[in-house]
């Protein structure tokens, strides 16, 4: 199981609707949507920071 960086969603590798590749890490995602939202803004969604203002609303 993956965690869609995006919307926190549970997922299995093998399910994931969209992937993508940044900084030598593949990220899984559920939807189309939380790939495009990733690749706009990468880094606020893959800094480890307290803060969870981060969810998505694709799904
Ligand atoms: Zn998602």
């Amino acid at each position: 199981m993956v965690v869609d960086p995006v919307c926190h969603m549970r997922i299995r590798e093998d399910e994931a609707v969209a992937k993508t590749e940044y900084r030598g890490k593949t990220y899984y995602f559920c939807a189309v949507g939380c790939k495009e939202a990733f690749e706009r803004e990468p880094e606020r969604y893959t800094e480890e920071t307290e803060d969870h203002e981060m969810h998505g609303h694709c799904c």
